[in-house]
């Protein structure tokens, strides 16, 4: 009884080493991601799209396969989706901010992701020492 009774408080010790190293390493990477995102340059949100279509005129090169492109950059307003019309190339400096700006929406939502992650961890950390009432024992 001794030695099974031992074996489980040491197994408890290992968890609770085991939740507190998570809780901290998450806690490290939480705050090297959030300083990636402390001093923001210039975004624009939306997603960029090529479209490749014909024109209709049958003598045109696209109507034997090489197609027309454009883009357009999808943005949601009013809860809308919104197609901008851009022209046979992307700016430099828009794909720049289009893509800064998705990968600030993607830092946050790894932040968001650790945070629920650092929380379900303080739950079993809690749970190692949750005690049930009993009058008895009072
Ligand atoms: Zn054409």
């Amino acid at each position: 009884m001794y030695i099974i009774y031992k074996h489980i408080s040491h197994k408890i010790a290992m968890d609770l080493s085991r939740l507190r190293q998570k809780i901290l390493l998450l806690d490290q990477k939480r705050l090297s991601l959030m300083k990636t995102l402390l001093r923001p340059l210039p975004m624009i949100s939306g997603s960029l799209y090529q479209m490749r279509r014909p024109c209709g005129n049958p003598r045109c090169k696209c109507a034997r396969g090489k197609l027309h492109s454009s883009w357009y950059l999808s943005t949601r307003k009013d809860k809308k989706t919104k197609l901008v019309y851009i022209g046979k190339i992307v700016p430099e400096r828009l794909s720049t901010r289009v893509r800064r700006y998705q990968s600030y929406q993607k830092t946050l939502a790894e932040i968001r992701k650790i945070d629920s992650e650092i929380s379900l961890t303080f739950n079993q950390l809690r749970d190692t020492k949750l005690k049930t009432f009993d009058k008895g024992y009072q």
